[in-house]
């Protein structure tokens, strides 16, 4: 019997693309609000609303398309026009609606993690978002279970290990975020695997500490993460 109870997997940037289209829509907003702010300023703006809104709203694309308006009305001082506002909700239905794109190796290594080890994939953000991104994906076979949390705590790990009977100290979480996916899972005494990805949201955005640092291993591609388990296990 190997060491490793349950292996979890997050599910954006880890799995599928996700973060380039955030980026890339906050790049079209940054020109519509070319008349009334600079790149900077628009960044700084966007990123302290989306914080603030966090608690309110959740994570996810409508959380982010509301902090888009709410962004546009107040460095606008309230003239952005309504048909700004109206491309903007269009930006967030297309994200809402774009096909899922798999990340490099996933389609291989997926279904080979799941031959060995018991799966869970653990994502957070919006429910009806999340649902559908998961079963386009076409991988949902390959998990025990799959939850959907709305924040990733070590509480929440704790729940997760519990519900499938082993000890936080026996799971692997492997994500793209130190913050949410590799330090919680580490703080509880379990494994964390992380694979960055080209983009980080800065509200993810995390050093790992000195204390931990032996409990995280980090990986280029999703390709490695065979070998890595394997000689965790
Ligand atoms: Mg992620």
């Amino acid at each position: 019997v190997g060491r490793i109870g349950l292996v979890g997997l997050d599910g954006d940037d880890t799995l599928w693309h996700s973060e380039r289209y955030f980026a890339e829509v906050q790049h079209r907003l940054t020109e519509l609000l070319a008349p009334w702010a600079d790149r900077t300023r628009l960044d700084e703006r966007l990123v302290a609303t989306e914080r603030a809104n966090l608690d309110v709203f959740g994570y996810g694309v409508k959380g982010f398309v509301l902090s888009m308006i709410e962004t546009a009305i107040e460095l606008s001082d309230g003239a952005v026009p309504a048909s700004a506002i109206h491309r903007i909700i269009g930006w967030g239905k297309e994200m809402l609606a774009h096909p899922v794109e798999l990340l490099d190796d996933v389609a291989e290594v997926v279904p080979e993690l799941a031959r060995r080890y018991r799966l869970v994939l653990v994502t957070k953000g919006d429910l009806f978002h999340q649902e559908a991104k998961i079963a386009s994906s076409g991988l949902a076979e390959h998990f025990e279970g799959i939850e959907i949390v709305s924040e990733k705590a070590p509480e929440d790990y704790r729940r997760i290990a519990r519900r499938y009977g082993v000890e936080p100290d026996r799971m692997v979480m492997v994500g793209n975020s130190l913050r949410s996916d590799v330090l919680p899972v580490a703080e509880l005494g379990g494994r964390g695997v992380y694979v960055p990805y080209a983009v980080t949201w800065t509200l993810e955005h995390a050093e790992l500490p000195e204390a931990l640092a032996d409990a995280v291993e980090r990986i280029e591609r999703l390709g490695q993460l065979p070998g890595v388990l394997a000689r965790l296990d």
